[in-house]
Order: structure tokens, then sequence, then C-alpha cells
């Protein structure tokens, strides 16, 4: 079953046309990766699929179900962005319960589903502070935590690595691999790092200008890059 399919996807700025018909299928509980370099379009893919920007052609499908026009909050979707866009005046618990709030879920099945995340990303103990208390992982993880209340069919994640330092990142990415196994939903992730991506992908997508240039498992791509582009981008000599 596929968990996010576009068909013949495009998207124009004006008169500029920055995604030309993108084709691709995702894998339902697969982690999709993609990659490419500054301005390929990889963004605005994940926005189109979170229903935060129009396209201008072609059609979009989570679990089989046409969403391309359903509002944002009618996809099943959840994105995480690389500057967390944490309420500072919330506590941890309210930012992660925020969304529920908006959805009028019982105060209950607020507190179970926070504390349940909390739990999974290991900030029982940080749930009363403010952001502005927390380290750059522990702000990543309430995050990621604001996405897994909701309990999406597919999370979307922006480079949400890219404001941490190296080490941190290592250890956010193994965290990150954990989730998906635990959570089992689909998820695509978009890096311009290409250790991230051979690391935790199941699938790698490389976009150059707004097409894309190969798709593949990690090994496949490296084994047998179909251009010095993609060869350049994975690593290995194409
Ligand atoms: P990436 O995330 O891969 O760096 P983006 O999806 O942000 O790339 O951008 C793809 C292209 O679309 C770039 O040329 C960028 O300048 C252009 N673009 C993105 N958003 C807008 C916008 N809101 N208005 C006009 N052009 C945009
Ligand atoms: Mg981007």
């Amino acid at each position: 079953m596929s968990g996010v399919t576009l068909t013949s996807v495009s998207k124009k700025f004006g008169e500029v046309e920055v995604i030309h018909d993108v084709s691709m299928e995702i894998a339902q509980g697969s982690f999709a990766v993609f990659v490419g370099p500054s301005g390929c379009g990889k963004s605005t893919l994940l926005r189109m699929i979170a229903g935060l920007e129009e396209t201008s052609g072609g059609r979009i499908e989570i679990e089989g179900r046409d969403v391309t026009r359903e509002e944002p909050s009618n996809r099943e979707v959840a994105m995480v962005f690389q500057n967390y866009a944490l309420y500072p005046h919330l506590s941890v618990f309210e930012n992660m319960a925020f969304s529920l709030r908006l959805a009028k879920a019982s105060k209950e099945e607020t507190k179970a589903k926070v504390e349940e995340a909390a739990e999974i990303l290991q900030l029982t103990d940080q749930l009363k502070k403010r952001p502005k208390e927390l380290s750059g992982g522990q702000r990543q993880r309430v995050a990621i935590g604001r996405a897994i209340v909701r309990q999406p069919k597919v999370f979307l994640f922006d480079e949400p690595l890219s404001n941490l330092d190296a080490e941190l990142r290592v250890q956010m990415r193994l965290e990150l691999a954990r989730l998906h196994r635990q959570i089992g939903a689909t998820m695509i992730y978009v890096t311009h790092d290409q250790v991230e991506a051979m690391t935790l992908a199941d699938d790698i997508f490389v976009l150059k200008g707004g097409y894309v240039q190969q798709s593949g498992a990690p090994l496949d791509l490296y084994d047998d890059p179909t251009n010095r582009f993609v060869g350049g981008f994975i690593g290995s000599p194409a």
C-alpha cells in the first residue's frame, strides 16, 4: 500500500515553474528522504504534501485518498520544521497539547497523548518547563512531540536537524530512526546532508531543479548512480 503518491505534480510561483511533473510513490510506513541542493524544490514539495502550498497541477494521495484540494488539517499529516516554531510563553506540555486543544480533545485524552509522546521522546521531566529552559535537542524533540500527539498517517520533516551541532545531529538521527521503528508511520524527511540521507532512508529521492533525478534504496543509488550529479551527491563516483 502506498503511503503518499504524487502524480504529475507541478508548482508555479507566478510565471515561474519550480516543480516539474513530479511523480513518486512512497510506501506506507517507509522512511523516504528527499535530498538535493538548496533551491531544488525540497521544501516546496513537502509543503504541497502538507497542504501549506497549493499544487499548480497533478494529484496528491495519502493512503489512497485524494487530498489535493484538502485543507492541511484534513490530510492526516504533521510537519516538523527546522526552526521548531514553539510557543515561548507556553510550557512544554501546552506546546504539545496545542493542536489537541484546537481539535477539542478531552482533558484526559490530551493528557494521555502528551504523556505518551513525552515518554517516547524522553521529555517526561521537562513538561512544566518553557522552551527557553530547554537545550536545542530538547526543543527539537518538543517540535516532534507536537506532531506525534496528532497521530498523523504521514510525518513531514523539513531539515529538522540543521540548527543543531554535529554531535547532537548524530544523536537525533538515531532517535529519529528509533521513532520510526516505534511508530511505524510513513515519514518523509528533507535534507541536503547525504550522510543523513544514506543512514535514515528506506528510499532516497534525489531532486535537482524541480525534477526527481533518481530514486531508490540508498545502496542501489550508491552502487549504480545514473549520472554524475547523483553520484556526486550520494558520494560514489558516477
Ligand atoms: P529547497 O527547499 O530545496 O531549498 P525550495 O522548495 O525552498 O527549495 O525552493 C524551490 C524554488 O522555488 C527556489 O527557486 C525558490 O526560490 C522558489 N520559491 C520557493 N518558495 C517561493 C515563493 N513563496 N515564492 C516564489 N518562489 C519561491
Ligand atoms: Mg528548503
